[in-house]
């Protein structure tokens, strides 16, 4: 990117203390460790840091500007600029950024499934388009703003992630990204302790529609008891995905073959076999997604499904590996209630050994906590599984949601990641199957390292 200093005071309404108002910065970063010559540095003023005790260093590592909401006179060779909460301000001067390009813009959210779904279709779109999408997991109120700044000339078409946690959140977003076409994966139960109904959570993720025109079109979910409600607006265009019957792009015929997926895409113009390196109906759906944009961007199908039969799963997000005999599902980079659901499907889908579901706390679920850990024992159980290892105090109620189905189910209620590895060692056989998921902070992830 490239922005003077004078333009970025423009784009947030900051005021320039000092330094030289034609100064080109040539990247962001708000991590004093990720600066460059030609930085702009925007410190965060956080719970436990304050990156204004930073901006010395940055200057000493090469950045040539920074903002500040703390200092109201500065002398100094290098730019400063004064603003009222540098958070907004990267916002506005992302959004500023984002408006010198005229390129189609796909924004993502959903409760669950966003980054998969993110990366589908981005290389569904691959097949004809020069994309830029967001890097890994970078879909916050400080990720989204800073993934603006990864646009240049070349890209034809950009794919975003949108996350959101509370109320205003996705209105902000939206302001930044200024999506054309957006995607709601689905409304499950992420976050509810902010949002308290599902409802709310989908009239929050519909802020994604914010700067829509005539053209826009919103992809939803038709498998999505909440999002269907929405079948009957006539406010944008909508194109519907799933498995129903009257979905534009809908999958038929899904069979499963050692860790790929094949179905029939049934869409507008006829039929297409899709192969899918992937396991899950969830992603069977998260697929459809990136083939129904692709089409709508003008992306022919046959190249598109040619991509998607070379995708690969980011780390920690249901990568199988097999060691020794047994398939460690390592699906330990979240954990939400419909997360967990579609894991779970995934591991009983294998049929060598006992199905072992290691699974832990979820975080963030507030007074639904206990009935969301508890139906997901019930889920697990129900769904076959043939042992189950919880780590974490919350995750005790999933052995009694699962007991109350499977009284004799072996459960083994863990207090930490090391005693869950200890006990899976000592049940572990050639053929087994072991899926490994939790919130974030649970750090299962340390599961999967110790077994392979
Ligand atoms: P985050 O809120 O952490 O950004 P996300 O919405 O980006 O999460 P992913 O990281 O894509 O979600 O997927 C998380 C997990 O959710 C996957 O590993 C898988 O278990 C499950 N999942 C993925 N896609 C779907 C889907 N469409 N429906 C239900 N579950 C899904
Ligand atoms: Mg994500």
């Amino acid at each position: 990117m490239k922005m003077t200093a004078r333009e970025i005071a423009e784009a947030c309404g900051g005021r320039l203390l000092c330094g030289d108002p034609d100064t080109v910065v040539t990247s962001v970063s708000t991590d004093s460790r990720k600066i460059d010559s030609g930085t702009l540095f925007v410190p965060i003023k956080g719970e436990r840091t304050n990156a204004h005790t930073f901006i010395g260093a940055t200057f000493a590592a090469g950045a040539l500007a920074t903002l500040t909401q703390e200092h109201d006179s500065m002398e100094d060779r290098h730019v400063w600029i004064r603003v009222q909460s540098t958070e907004q301000a990267l916002q506005q001067i992302a959004a500023a950024y984002r408006k010198r390009f005229s390129i189609p813009f796909v924004g993502i959210t959903g409760s669950v499934g966003k980054t998969t779904t993110k990366e589908m279709v981005a290389l569904a779109l691959s097949a004809g388009l020069n994309v830029m999408k967001t890097e890994g997991n970078f879909n916050s109120q400080i990720g989204l703003p800073l993934t603006m700044f990864t646009l240049d000339k070349s890209h034809q078409v950009a794919v975003v992630e949108m996350g959101m946690s509370d109320f205003g959140e996705m209105s902000r977003l939206a302001q930044i990204a200024a999506p054309d076409y957006a995607v709601v994966t689905n409304i499950g139960i992420s976050h509810i302790e902010q949002l308290k109904t599902q409802q709310n959570i989908m009239n929050e993720k519909l802020h994604i529609t914010d700067c829509f025109h005539k053209n826009s079109v919103l992809f939803l979910n038709g498998d999505d008891r909440l999002l269907t409600q929405l079948r009957n607006t006539a406010k944008f265009k909508i194109v519907w995905f799933g498995t129903q019957s009257w979905c534009d792009f809908r999958a038929d015929n899904i069979r499963t073959e050692k860790a790929s997926t094949r179905f029939t895409l049934v869409a507008p113009e006829g039929l297409y076999e899709v192969r899918l390196p992937a396991l899950g109906i969830h992603n069977v759906t998260n697929a459809l997604v990136g083939l129904a944009v692709a089409k709508t961007l003008g992306v022919p199908l046959e190249k598109a499904i040619a991509k998607l039969a070379e995708y690969r799963p980011l780390a920690m997000r249901q990568q199988i590996h097999r060691v020794n005999e047994v398939t460690v599902i390592d699906d330990s980079y979240n954990a939400s209630p419909d997360a967990i659901r579609s894991s779970v499907d995934v591991l009983c889908g294998f049929h060598t050994g006992k199905r072992i579901a290691v699974l832990a706390d979820m975080l963030e679920l507030g007074e639904y906590s206990q009935k969301a850990h508890f139906d997901v024992g019930e889920y697990a159980a129900k769904a076959g599984i043939d042992a189950l290892v919880t780590v974490g105090e919350r995750a005790k109620e999933i052995v009694r949601g699962a007991r109350s189905v499977h009284p004799e189910l072996p459960c083994f209620p863990c207090g930490d990641n090391s005693e869950a590895i200890t006990k899976l060692k000592s049940i572990l056989m050639g053929g087994d199957a072991v899926l490994v998921k939790g919130s974030r902070a649970m750090k299962t992830d340390q599961i999967v390292k110790a077994l392979l």
